[in-house]
């Protein structure tokens, strides 16, 4: 079963080598997404590419034959759907639902980032030896370096992915602006910044 698409209507005035699609699959997704999105309009190009515009705005499509993305009918069991593609493919009557897919949507502001907040600054606790520091972030333990110019020299842990115990958020800069007040990690607003130990720890 195919879904009704909407016109691709751009307000610039682009030449577009293609044809505007009126129907288009129910979900698509490259390989690298962790969740399938809905289309809301598709354009056939001449060079035999398909390009599909998902409802939450991502633009997705390519050469499926050669793998650049996928597109399904019915949903692979248990795997989630971009909520707000979903919500606007069924409030516009695109589709019916949510019929028990699972929908997922993760609000920009609270996405762990992809770096540690801590790294390349000067949180850290310095193991002996002085050659590796336990970051005052996320807990991991990673190499000490001199890095920065010569107006911003400093001695600071390495760039690395946040560990497991990676440090709550300020509710109003998230992992924004951390800095070390006496050794422990804070918001420069100000407001602590969870410990998730401790956090776990006064769960009832
Ligand atoms: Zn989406
Ligand atoms: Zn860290
Ligand atoms: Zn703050």
């Amino acid at each position: 079963m195919t879904v009704p698409l909407l016109p691709p209507i751009t307000y610039s005035l682009a030449v577009f080598d293609g044809d505007a699609l009126t129907e288009g699959p129910r979900f698509i997704r490259t390989r690298g997404m962790s969740r399938w999105h809905r289309p809301r309009n598709g354009v056939a190009y001449a060079n035999g590419r398909t390009v599909y515009g998902a409802w939450c705005g991502y633009g997705i499509g390519g050469s499926e034959r050669a793998g650049e993305y996928a597109s399904s009918d019915t949903l692979p069991p248990g795997e989630p759907v971009c909520a707000t593609c979903d919500g606007r493919a069924v409030g516009a009557g695109q589709d019916t639902g949510p019929d028990g897919r699972r929908l997922l949507y993760t609000p920009r502001t609270l996405r762990p980032p992809k770096s540690c907040p801590g790294s390349r600054k000067r949180l850290f606790e310095e193991l002996p030896g002085g050659r590796a520091g336990r970051c005052l972030v996320c807990s991991d333990v990673h190499p000490l370096r001199a890095m920065g110019g010569p107006y911003d020299s400093r001695y600071a842990i390495v760039q690395h992915p946040p560990g497991a115990g990676l440090i709550g958020t300020c509710p109003f800069h998230a992992w924004r602006y951390p800095t070390a007040v006496d050794g422990r990690v804070a918001c420069s607003c100000g407001r602590p910044m969870p410990d998730p130990n401790s956090a776990k720890d006064t769960t009832p």
